[in-house]
């Protein structure tokens, strides 16, 4: 996939979007953009490789790859099929190109847009990313995909100017379980690291050196070595991943756990944590704002 020869539609130009968008255009990339936001275009101003389209449906009439960087299945959803007073975007994607998906999705609609979006001669692939924004700034994001092998193939080439670690999983949908799965264990986490880090401060000590300890030993995961120092302690919360969505990811997990008739009492849980927060805290929280929640109960 050459820049010069793969015109790109990207939509969903939120905290992850841009960067990505950003990366891509660094490469050489054509890039025409949507998003409902379309204050979002000012952030591209300046860009000559970059336009930002009014509708979506004519932002994907001559696009080779169209990239999805949007909340959940139920957007993707209504952009893809269309929604009440909104033409959606299927029937206007160019046969024979791809789509993908990088959003974090439900699986299962992942697998019905794969499906009826190969009879209408378009190449699906799930490609959620994990890493937040640092590492899409960085183009350093961990890419998991889901879809035909030649498929991912073909779009190894451009995935590379977004991310580090791409790994096939599987065929579609399994790459936006895999994704599920991995936030659900992120934020068990963060819930942990939070309870403990209280009750060790309760007892008195410094939670700075505990957390040291933590991670010195068994205990140390993603948020004791990239959030507790950086956006918990200080109380600055603005890691740029929102509870909201941290919540999503959790209950397309708890799902996906229980349709496979496994064990999830621990998943059950952390929806739990996560939904009580997100509505205790309000619309904009960030994730790690979770250990100011779990502190409210001391
Ligand atoms: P965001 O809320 O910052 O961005 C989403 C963008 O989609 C917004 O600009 C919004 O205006 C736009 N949008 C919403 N509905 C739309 C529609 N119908 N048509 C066009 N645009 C629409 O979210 P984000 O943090 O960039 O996350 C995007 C996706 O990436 C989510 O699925 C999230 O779970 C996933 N993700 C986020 C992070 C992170 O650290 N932020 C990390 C990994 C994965």
């Amino acid at each position: 996939m050459k820049p010069s020869e793969t015109p790109i539609t990207f939509i969903g130009l939120g905290l992850m979007g841009v960067p990505m968008v950003n990366n891509l255009l660094k490469a050489g990339f054509t890039v025409t953009g949507f998003d409902l936001n379309a204050e979002v275009a000012e952030k591209f101003s300046g860009q000559q490789n970059f336009k930002f389209s009014k509708t979506p449906t004519e932002a994907v009439s001559d696009a080779s790859v169209t990239i999805f960087m949007l909340p959940d299945s139920s957007i993707i959803d209504g952009v893809l099929w269309g929604r009440a007073g909104q033409e959606g975007i299927a029937t206007h994607l160019k046969k024979g190109s791809y789509l993908l998906d990088m959003s974090s999705a439900s699986p299962v609609s992942s697998r019905d847009n794969n499906q009826k979006l190969k009879e209408l001669g378009i190449k699906y692939l799930d490609a959620p990313v994990s890493g937040g924004v640092k590492k899409a700034i960085d183009a350093t994001l961990s890419i998991i995909v889901g879809g035909l092998a030649e498929d991912y193939e073909k779009t190894y080439a451009l995935l590379e100017f977004m991310g580090k670690s791409i790994t096939h999983v599987g065929a579609a949908g399994a790459a936006h379980a895999v994704k599920a799965l991995n936030n659900y264990i992120s934020a068990a986490g963060l819930i942990a690291v939070s309870e403990s880090l209280i009750a060790a401060e309760k007892f008195g000590l410094d939670t700075h050196v505990v957390n040291k300890v933590f991670n010195a030993s068994t205990g140390k995961n993603n948020t004791t070595e990239n959030k507790v120092e950086n956006f918990m302690l200080n109380e600055a919360f603005n890691s740029g991943f929102s509870l909201a969505l941290m919540s999503k990811d959790v209950q397309i997990a708890l799902k996906f756990i229980k349709d496979m008739e496994c064990y999830s009492d621990l998943a059950q849980q952390c929806v739990k944590t996560s939904e009580e927060a997100n509505q205790s805290l309000g619309k904009g929280a960030d994730h790690t704002a979770v250990f100011k929640y779990v502190k409210s109960f001391q």
